[in-house]
């Protein structure tokens, strides 16, 4: 039996450094609304991306959060562990070979009829003979191909707290990756993949997130919907921004939580989350929840100052 139980809301970081602001807030929301609505919520250390993640930053990011007064239902769910589920999905989905390179995708995409940022279906309906020889190509260049979904929807439709309903593109998206054997990424699971498979297994239903995410939420709701997991609820939150407008990033000064708090008084960035939702002068997750109402969430960008 699975340790998960549904009702769910999660947290899911990648852990390629440490949390900042932006991160920690989305953190801190999550929290919120799985709380305020009675759920479950879990940690969800999203290691699948082999070159970029490393334990030692999952392990500070989980410090941090619990540092930040955030509490979550054990146990925390690593994706490196997740491959047999992934690859049981993998086998339930229409699927296809991909053969192409960055370039080709780039080049196709740039023909009159492509559509901007969508695969172009190169390899989406390849004879037997035409999938061998480049099979066979590849093989002799030391390359892996991708794996991706043969979608039969155009687009899909998902429902938003903030955003109501959000009609997006579904698209080919790729379900394991590709790339050169030598490449520590090739043959890695992929996000799209992962993340579905893993918001069913764990009973998420209620997905708080940046809003840069809001537009992989139709494939993946498609994905869940062919999976035979009931389509969770969205909230895509407003992200951290710096002055210029741009997602914040560690170049953007001391935005992590060691940084902004040096001496491990973390009350001040609690304090400066809370002020962010709207509640100035609360300085405890504790009193946030009790303070906090989803509806008057801020729906713009909050700029880090
Ligand atoms: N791991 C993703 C990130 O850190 C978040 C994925 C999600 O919440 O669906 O951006």
């Amino acid at each position: 039996m699975s340790a998960f139980q549904g009702p769910a809301g999660r947290y899911a970081p990648s852990p390629s450094g440490d949390l900042h602001f932006g991160n920690l807030r989305t953190a801190v929301l999550a929290w919120l609304f799985a709380r305020q609505s009675g759920r479950r919520f879990y940690m969800r250390v999203e290691d699948i991306d082999s070159e970029r993640s490393s334990e030692e930053s999952a392990q500070r990011q989980l410090e941090d959060l619990a540092a930040l007064g955030i509490e979550w239902d054990d146990p925390v769910l690593y994706q490196h562990e997740r491959g047999a589920a992934y690859a049981e999905a993998l086998a339930a989905l229409p699927t296809y070979e991909c053969y192409c390179t960055r370039r080709d995708i780039r080049e196709a995409a740039s023909a009159p009829h492509a559509q901007p940022g969508m695969y172009p279906g190169t390899c989406r309906n390849l004879t037997d003979q035409e999938r061998a020889s480049r099979r066979s190509l590849l093989h002799t260049e030391g390359r892996l191909p991708a794996v991706r979904l043969k979608a039969q929807a155009p687009e899909w439709t998902v429902r938003d707290a903030l955003r109501g309903e959000y009609t997006g593109a579904v698209d080919d998206v790729i379900l394991k990756r590709g790339g050169r054997v030598d490449q520590a990424q090739a043959g890695d699971w992929a996000y799209n993949l992962a993340v579905v498979v893993d918001d069913g297994y764990q009973g998420v239903d209620q997905v708080v997130r940046g809003d840069d995410l809001l537009a992989s939420a139709p494939a993946q709701a498609y994905l869940a919907h062919l999976l035979g997991y009931a389509e969770p609820g969205y909230v895509h939150v407003p992200l951290v921004v710096s002055r210029g407008g741009r997602r914040l990033a560690k170049r953007d000064g001391a935005v992590t939580l060691r940084e902004m708090a040096p001496d491990g008084d973390y009350r001040p960035v609690v304090e400066a989350i809370a002020a962010s939702l709207g509640h100035p002068g609360v300085g405890t997750l504790a009193e946030l929840a009790q303070a906090f109402e989803p509806a008057d969430l801020p729906r713009e960008p909050w700029v880090w100052a």
